[in-house]
């Protein structure tokens, strides 16, 4: 069994993990088999193979995932978003954090079982190369306690070498995220000497990850993870979690024939449940902020009870309620509350993003310019335009004033914004002295890409005292 015991009563004054003097005890968890186990493989190998893929995949030319800090600008599902959509990050943030929090109400921490990234490398992949090589937990411990020879130190070697290798691929692909496949290949291929900066960050994500999976572990999950330092606040009675029926299950203890309590008894005190865990905990304890919802022990216990003759779900999702009141689940006002503004939320999200348009024009009276009289009789004014390509296309860019009232003229070349490009340029803008009736008027300006309106924008026009 793990090092923790179960038959501790002090697990509510210390860490699972750590013993009276706040050591470290490391978990050796049993090899997880079963039903939920085989589903939520197969689960995370789709997330896995979605993770790796989503920066290589392309839509429009843009990749389906990225996530540029330094250049500012991010591609979600080949839309590109650019500083100027933060309103639609925080709204996003918002949301997704909303959607959450509904979720935990209802399912508890079902997100770190099934689909959290640490969870997903660490139990299955880092944990299943731990298994090929140093054998079951019990080899495991075994093999820890043993002094160092020529065949620990062989299993030592391979394994880290594997565990760095894989660390390195997901650094690697973390830095894909960041800066985009291309620049990632640009690090690799070309000589060290031109990515330090790019090669620093890539040792140091590999290194980040090798110490969190080869060592770090569950106390991720249990130290650090802010969301599950949330758990006691958004869970409740009614939230479906993996639970122990205590009413099925105790008083534990060996079975014996002729015992009065035997049916009330069908926790056997095995502790198979407790073996399999990969935080070190004993679910019999009750919910505890340690437990990630990966169901080993369901399937560990489901196991025993097929064993025993005894029908499975001892440890099965189910709610505090269901099992001590046998009440079924319920819509509470709570999660009625987060519904409704979730729904509220995910609509104003999808307003915004459908009224998102392709091009971003900002058009700005050059500071510190006067307005100029021309021999022609009209009055210019000097502006600054700064235009952002959302799409993957590059855009010629055409201004003009709607109607008769007056002429724009660009200085220089025409504007073409790159795809996913920003571009500026300078231009003025002239109106007849007999259409202005103010010193101080508006002026509209029609921003069009190959003749298609894209954007109409008001802007300040300066000129001369009407008469003068
Ligand atoms: S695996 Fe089931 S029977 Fe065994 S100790 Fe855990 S709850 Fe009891
Ligand atoms: S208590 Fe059960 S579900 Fe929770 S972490 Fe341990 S094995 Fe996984």
């Amino acid at each position: 069994m793990n090092e923790v015991s179960s038959k501790g009563r002090d697990f509510r004054d210390r860490l699972a993990t750590a013993d009276k003097s706040g050591r470290r005890l490391w978990v050796f968890p049993t090899k997880p088999k079963g039903r939920l186990h085989r589903a939520r493989a197969i689960v995370a190998s789709f997330l896995l193979a979605f993770l790796f893929a989503a920066p290589f995949i392309r839509v429009n030319g843009n990749p389906l995932l990225q996530f540029n800090i330094i250049e500012r600008h991010f591609f979600i599902f080949g839309m590109t978003f650019w500083p100027q959509d933060f309103h639609l990050f925080v709204l996003f943030g918002i949301t997704l954090a909303l959607f959450i929090v509904l979720l935990t109400a209802i399912y508890g921490r079902v997100f770190c079982g099934w689909a959290c990234p640490q969870t997903i490398f660490l139990e299955m992949v880092f944990r299943k190369i731990e298994y090929l090589i140093d054998g079951t937990a019990g080899q495991q411990r075994k093999l820890a306690a043993a002094p160092l020879t020529a065949t620990k130190l062989t299993k030592r070697v391979v394994k880290h070498t594997l565990f760095f290798g894989i660390s390195f691929l997901i650094g690697n692909l973390l830095l894909a995220y960041i800066i985009g496949t291309e620049d990632l290949f640009k690090i690799i291929s070309d000589p060290p000497s031109q990515h330090i900066t790019g090669l620093t960050f890539m040792f140091l994500f590999s290194g980040l990850f090798y110490f969190v999976f080869a060592s770090f572990r569950e106390q991720a999950c249990t130290l650090v993870c802010p969301y599950a330092r949330l758990q006691s606040v958004l869970l409740d009675t009614n939230t479906i979690v993996v639970a122990y029926d205590h009413k099925r299950g105790e008083p534990r203890g060996p079975r014996a024939l002729g015992n009065e309590k035997q049916k009330y008894a069908d926790c056997i005190d095995c502790e198979a449940c407790v073996r399999v865990c990969p935080t070190g905990i004993d679910i019999r304890n009750g919910t505890q902020l340690d437990c990630v919802n990966c169901t080993a022990c369901i399937d560990a216990c489901n196991d025993v009870m097929d064993r025993v003759g005894s029908p499975r779900g001892l440890i099965r999702y189910s709610s505090l309620d269901a099992i001590e009141k046998n009440k079924k689940f319920r819509i509470t006002g709570r999660i009625i509350a987060y519904t409704v503004v979730l729904t509220l939320l995910a609509s104003l999200m999808t307003i915004l993003m459908l009224s998102r348009t392709d091009v971003e024009a900002t058009i700005m009276r050059t500071p510190g310019s006067l307005f100029q009289e021309t021999a022609s009789g009209g009055i210019k004014n000097l502006y600054n335009i700064k235009l952002i390509n959302k799409t993957s296309n590059e855009m010629p860019i055409s201004l003009s004033i709607p109607g008769e009232r007056g002429k724009i003229e660009v200085v220089g070349s025409d504007i073409v914004v790159d795809k996913n490009g920003l571009a500026e340029s300078v231009f003025f803008i002239e109106i007849p002295k007999e259409k202005l009736f103010s010193p101080n008027s508006l002026v509209e300006v029609e921003v069009r890409s190959e003749g298609k309106l894209i954007e109409t924008i008001r802007t300040n026009f300066m000129g001369p005292q009407p008469g003068r």
